[in-house]
């Protein structure tokens, strides 16, 4: 019976799992190398598709999340580059589940969510923190950290992203996520009534949207095909981003000249993909989140599957009393969905970047909620 874990890695997969360990009964330590709740944040905001918010209930945070953000009423809606409507995204609810087909929420106000449920349930998050040497004598975990102080844990959860330190001790050889050949710009715009859900222009360059994630707040983002940018390439991207928006007409024109203005604050974000073959465990140290499966944002199912592992890893890990048992439930129960998120994220990529001519990326969105809606 595991009674103690620790979990590397306090972002939204790693802060998930801790709280549902600490539901179970598993006394729980997260590591998060980063200062504080918000230095761990990146980015702008986040899509929260229903099977997100189904995971997020099990552990007791999803209606914060609807409180906090913008549930919308249908997934979304397609239109051609210049703002004729296409097609109707409605979304797929989940059975016998009464929660709404996507909410949109700042990433700094689901870091707060899910920290603070995790320190209530009486989790111990340390900041500025993390391991030196990992040793598993088959018992137990001797853990020690950059402070100089060490611990002892039935079992270690790597949950510290794509580039993934705790992965070295599980997995042999060179894992290494892959640049896909387009990054993501985003930028905070107002609520207006006309992004009501998650609002998708296409153009043969790449795709534009635009997602609600607050009572008055909203984000656009494009998929921009380029080379991988240098972190701090200093690039104008209010200038750049306007040029790739150019072709684009109706809605999304008219906000490209009213708010992507040059005080506008951008982030541009690198895609990466990784899907780590199974298992996804060695010993007592497992691995969950972006470390073993990196999801590009074109399905907004990143987190969500981050989420989910952290759900299923403590299910699993309360229905057996035997480690290796628990963990192969695990990656059963996660391995394919993940794995079928990754590859039709991929091929919607590949579209937008016009080299899977025909496909039709409304059906492959609609098969993968039909999926996730699925039994976890
Ligand atoms: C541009 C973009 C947009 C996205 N949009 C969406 C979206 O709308 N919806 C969605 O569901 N997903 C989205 N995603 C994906 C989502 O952000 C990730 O899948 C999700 O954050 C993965 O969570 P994680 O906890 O596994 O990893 P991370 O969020 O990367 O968290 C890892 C944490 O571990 C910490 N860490 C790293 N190394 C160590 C170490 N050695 N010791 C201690 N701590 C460490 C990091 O500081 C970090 O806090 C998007 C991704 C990108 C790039």
């Amino acid at each position: 019976m595991v009674s103690s874990a620790l979990v590397v890695g306090g972002g939204i997969g790693g802060l998930s799992a801790a709280l549902a360990f600490q539901q179970k009964g598993i006394d729980t330590t997260v590591v998060e190398r980063q200062s504080d709740v918000h230095s761990s944040v990146f980015g702008v905001g986040i899509i929260q598709p229903m099977n997100a918010l189904r995971a997020l209930d099990i552990i007791g945070c999803a209606q914060d999340c609807i409180a906090e953000g913008y549930a919308a009423k249908r997934w979304g809606g397609l239109y051609s580059t210049d703002g004729h409507f296409i097609k109707e995204m409605p979304g797929t609810p989940v059975p016998g589940v009464d929660l709404p087909p996507m909410n949109g929420l700042t990433r700094p106000k689901l870091h707060e969510i899910l920290t603070r449920h995790a320190l209530e349930a009486g989790v111990t998050i340390r900041y500025a923190t993390t391991f030196t040497e990992l040793k598993d004598d088959g018992d137990g975990v001797d853990v020690t950290f950059t402070d100089g102080s060490t611990g002892r844990y039935d079992l270690v959860v790597g949950a510290d992203g794509v580039y993934s330190k705790t992965r070295e001790y599980v997995v042999e050889g060179e894992v290494a996520p892959y640049y896909i050949g387009q990054s993501a710009y985003r930028v905070n715009i107002p609520l207006l009534p006309e992004i009501d859900s998650i609002i998708l222009q296409a153009s043969p360059a790449g795709m534009a949207g635009l997602v609600p994630i607050g009572k008055d707040l909203a984000y656009l983002f494009y998929n921009a095909q380029m080379e991988k940018q240098a972190p701090d390439s200093g690039m104008d991207s209010a200038e750049k981003l306007r040029e790739y928006l150019a072709p684009f007409g109706g809605f999304m024109g008219t906000i490209r000249d009213e708010f992507i203005t040059d005080e506008c604050d951008i982030v541009l974000r690198p895609e990466e993909s990784l899907i780590v073959d199974a298992p996804w465990h060695k010993g007592r140290i497992v691995l969950m989140g972006d470390a073993v499966h990196a999801i590009t944002p074109h399905l907004g199912q990143g987190a969500a599957q981050a989420i989910e592992d952290g759900v299923v890893l403590a299910d699993s890990l309360s229905k057996h009393d035997n480690l290796e048992d628990a963990f192969a439930e695990y990656t059963d129960r996660r391995f394919e969905r993940c794995k079928l998120v990754v590859d039709t994220s991929l091929d919607i990529a590949e579209w937008e970047m016009g080299r899977k001519p025909g496909y039709d990326n409304v059906a492959a969105t609609e098969h993968v909620l039909e999926v996730m809606a699925q039994p976890l």
